[in-house]
């Protein structure tokens, strides 16, 4: 594990159990995505091996428990990503739209979906290989699209 993870990891306890307590928190999630959707430009998925807080979790203590066995094989389809990708992006974006502009609800749904989608990459991280989430994650892709786009 790398140094950067270890920092790093201590972000996600922070948001998904500070933000259970404290709903602003979930911004750190938006300033995360800025961050790392300009890291994508110029490096690609480099975030997602050094800085991703979920990643960190997922290398540091769900390898160590995690049976390694093959990812499904729907998750090395490409199709299946951008499912993933529309299905994660049109629920986000309904929530927004049935919140308004509640800033404290907004914060609370940005910290509601760190948690879903970390309790999601932690059972498939120990049913499957460690970063099975990653083969998937919308966030992943995005970065993926965008490292691609622009070079
Ligand atoms: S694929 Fe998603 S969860 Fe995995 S390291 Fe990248 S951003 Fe984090």
């Amino acid at each position: 594990m790398k140094k950067s993870q270890k920092i790093m990891i201590w972000f996600l306890l922070i948001i998904v159990i500070g933000g259970l307590f404290y709903p602003l928190l979930g911004y750190l999630v938006v300033g995360m995505m800025a961050f790392f959707l300009t890291l994508s430009y110029f490096k690609g998925r480099y975030w997602c091996w050094n800085y991703c807080p979920r990643g960190a979790l997922l290398d540091g203590l769900i390898s160590k428990v995690s049976f390694k066995k093959p990812l499904p094989k729907i998750f090395t389809k490409m199709w299946f990503r951008w499912l993933v990708f529309v299905v994660f992006i049109s629920v986000f974006l309904l929530r927004i739209i049935h919140i308004g502009g509640d800033l404290f609800a907004i914060g609370a749904m940005f910290v509601s979906m760190c948690l879903i989608t970390t309790i999601v990459a932690i059972v498939l991280g120990v049913s499957t290989k460690q970063r099975a989430w990653c083969a998937i994650c919308p966030m992943g892709t995005l970065q993926d699209k965008m490292g691609k786009i622009f070079h």
